[in-house]
């Protein structure tokens, strides 16, 4: 993990080139005024119309990466099931179903989304560790593909509900495999004693449950490890373990049909080697050849993370015990990632592509101390109102976003063929307040 701001941040000419084959993997190029373009539309122009923050995404990188990840199972039976939460805009959402990709969800508010993008129920596969009782019976109402429960209580509830409700319904079941992996521990979701997934020596009281539930159809076990993992490692060893609970549920009679591997394929944000899906598929590969199962993966980061990025305004420049310090017009607010993992974001001008003058500290308007984007930043000279865009901001960027400090979400913008379109206004100040009611008691008499 890289901590922000480490003295390592100081980029040697060495680091020129980094910063071009980056801005390259990102669909990022200059025009000869300087100017950033991504996917050929000029940044500046997005912003000159919309205003700022803005994130700002790929259409083309988008259905790239899915066609990437999608070819790499070649003819092994396969379901490319997007992590929703990754980024939920509509239109993010809208091109991937066009694409062929199913939709892993982990709310009934992803539900309506998936459903509002045009996913069929039939590719809509329901996670997460803690679904309420309208949860599930909206997923029950709907049809959704599977329901991956992750609890014994998980798998009471629902039996009870389909029982009295509508009948039958197929599940899997998400299983903890307890590895560990080296990412944030935050994102590190394998590990037993950690909320995520059923233990697996809780698998037999489950199938006993199964049991005495006509209703529940077994049609899948799975795991989900991490997120932004670099190596096969944790794959590998999180396979043994699915694959010993596909071999207690085969040997208690139950036939499931897909093997699920989570999402978790990670990308690069600055110096790490993230793996091709080739390279992840390929080890795996004859091993999930024998199990006859359809292989499937819920990746979120590594489809959108690097097709998006976030523009942002300088308001001030500031000098400060010895710091330099860029005040921009982007937070924690719509960016939390800085604050919340220490993650790290590529930064670079909008308008400049001259080599830096300097190192920057691009600090947000929140009042946080953790209200950074990136420390130490090695910048060209930057004025107010020239702007920058923080790289990698596809994923968990405006998905994270929240309107603390009484800040609106940012706009959202989509490129394609050379043309771009808001796809979510900015939020209205007013809108923030709309529900609120600041006299409740108001009617009561004395
Ligand atoms: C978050 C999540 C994913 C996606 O993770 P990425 O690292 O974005 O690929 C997939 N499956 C489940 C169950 C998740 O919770």
């Amino acid at each position: 993990m890289h901590l922000d701001g480490a003295p390592r941040d100081r980029r040697s000419g060495v680091g020129a080139s980094v910063l071009a084959s980056r801005l390259a993997e990102c669909g990022l190029a200059r025009e000869a005024s300087g100017t950033l373009l991504l996917s050929g539309v000029s940044l500046a122009a997005i912003v000159a119309g919309v205003g700022t923050p803005t994130y700002v995404y790929d259409a083309a990188a988008i259905r790239r990466r899915f066609t990437v990840l999608d070819s790499a199972f070649g003819d092994l039976p396969h379901r490319v099931c997007y992590a929703v939460k990754a980024n939920a805009n509509l239109a993010v959402l809208r091109l991937l179903e066009q694409s062929g990709s199913g939709a892993d969800i982990v709310s009934g508010g992803e539900l309506l989304r998936a459903l509002a993008a045009g996913f069929p129920a039939d590719r809509i596969v329901f996670s997460g560790v803690g679904k309420s009782d309208e949860e599930l019976a909206a997923a029950l109402a709907t049809g959704v593909s599977r329901i991956n429960v992750e609890s014994l209580s998980e798998l009471q509830r629902l039996a009870i509900m389909v029982e009295t409700g509508v009948g039958s319904c197929t599940i899997g079941i998400r299983i903890n495999p307890d590895v560990t992996t080296d990412t944030h521990p935050y994102i590190s979701t394998g590990k037993g004693g950690l909320k995520f997934g059923l233990p697996l020596d809780q698998l037999t009281t489950a199938l006993s449950l199964l049991d005495e539930t006509p209703g529940l159809r077994l049609g899948g076990v799975a795991m989900h490890i991490g997120s932004q993992l670099l190596d096969v490692a944790p794959y590998l060893a999180g396979l043994d373990q699915l694959l010993a609970a596909l071999g207690t549920v085969r040997a208690a009679g139950h036939q499931p049909t897909v093997l699920g591997l989570g999402g978790g394929l990670g990308i690069r944000y600055r110096e790490e080697s993230p793996l091709e899906p080739a390279e992840w598929i390929a080890p795996l590969r004859e091993t999930l050849v024998a199990t006859g199962c359809t292989i499937e993966v819920e990746p979120g980061r590594y489809l959108v993370g690097n097709a998006g990025v976030l523009v942002t305004r300088v308001l001030h420049r500031k000098h400060s015990g010895g710091r330099e310090i860029a005040i921009v017009d982007a937070g924690m607010n719509d960016l939390l990632r800085p604050a919340l993992y220490q993650a790290w974001h590529e930064i670079v001008s909008v308008e400049s592509g001259e080599a830096p003058t300097g190192l920057l500290d691009v600090v947000g308007p929140v009042c946080e101390i953790g209200d950074f984007l990136g420390l130490e930043r090695a910048l060209p000279a930057l004025r107010a109102g020239e702007h920058l865009a923080i790289l990698g901001a596809g994923a968990y960027g405006f998905a994270m976003s929240s309107n603390y400090n009484s800040r609106a979400r940012a706009a959202e913008v989509l490129v394609e063929d050379g043309r771009w379109a808001v796809v979510r206004p900015r939020e209205r100040l007013t809108d923030l307040y709309r529900d609120e009611i600041a006299d409740p008691f108001a009617d009561e008499q004395p």
